[in-house]
């Protein structure tokens, strides 16, 4: 069985159609794919769904279901962006599309002082942003010296407070790379074993343990060369073996050729005897 629920387009920051996903995945003998594009945010960017196009990415998605039907399970789904201030609510996406799964991530953190003004002025949010992710590890060392003086504690504690009031207040079916902030630290303002950092990733693991929600293990980092775990990283998945946590492997592809790329994550679920992997969504 071949699956991916993670899976973004040039209806967002993706470098191929959707139907050209389809087509890698179909000759790739894949069962089930899931189109997660990333959610439309009320300030111009490069890498969300233009809200102008946001039904019709879901018309799009729904029409290659309904075309391939017989040969792949293909679902509506989106990577949600949960930012205080801009998106809190994942109901009027969930229902205007009509989408059938959420993945729920953090890619971009206010500092808490910063909400309310941005609540009111969602254009400029640009500035008020700490973007932990793309491929340049300058802008994440820019952000936290200008949002948060350049303090990392203060900065990680901001992005695992606001996963875990998405997971909490969200429910969202999958979470979404929830420890990914420690890519472009590149160990350098912190090391993943440190107790405090330990600690905030313990803490989310076992809200999501709470809430129920299945938690991906996004291989994109590995491929991309950015980053050398999972994440969650295999520590923390071993951790979370013991409490019996459901994960889903995603490759959170932009291309079709990343389709594949699962980096072994399989046989390292095998390996720790991981008790409960989701491979299809229901
Ligand atoms: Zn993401
Ligand atoms: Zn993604």
């Amino acid at each position: 069985m071949h699956s991916n629920y993670h899976t973004h387009s040039t209806y967002c920051d993706g470098k191929a159609s959707p139907r050209q996903m389809v087509d890698f995945a179909l000759a790739h003998s894949f069962t089930h794919l899931g189109f997660s594009g990333h959610s439309p945010l009320p300030y111009r960017n490069t890498f969300s769904i233009h809200e102008d196009r946001y039904l019709e990415y879901c018309d799009t998605v729904r029409a290659l279901a309904q075309e391939f039907a017989d040969r792949i399970d293909i679902r509506l789904g989106l990577e949600i962006d949960y930012v205080p201030g801009l998106c809190e609510d994942f109901t009027p996406l969930v229902e205007q599309g009509g989408l059938q799964y959420t993945i729920g991530s953090i890619h971009l953190i206010p500092p808490p002082d910063h909400v309310e003004y941005l609540r009111d002025h969602p254009s400029e949010a640009a500035e008020h942003l700490w973007m932990i992710d793309g491929p340049h590890y300058q802008i994440y060392d820019e952000g936290l010296q200008r949002l948060f003086g350049g303090d990392i504690r203060r900065a990680v504690r901001c992005f695992f407070d606001q996963n875990n009031r998405m997971i909490e207040s969200q429910r969202p079916t999958i979470v979404g790379h929830f420890d990914k902030i420690v890519m472009h630290n590149r160990d350098r303002y912190f090391h993943y074993d440190e107790p405090w950092f330990r600690d905030l990733v313990y803490e989310t693991v076992q809200l999501i343990h709470e809430t129920g929600c299945i938690c991906e293990v996004n291989t994109r980092g590995i491929y991309k060369g950015r980053h050398n775990d999972y994440y969650p990283a295999r520590d923390t998945l071993r951790h979370m073996n013991t409490l019996g946590i459901p994960v889903i492997v995603s490759t959170d592809a932009h291309a079709p050729e990343d389709l594949v790329r699962t980096e072994g994550a399989e046989e390292f679920l095998a390996t720790i005897h991981y008790r409960n992997i989701v491979t299809t969504l229901p």
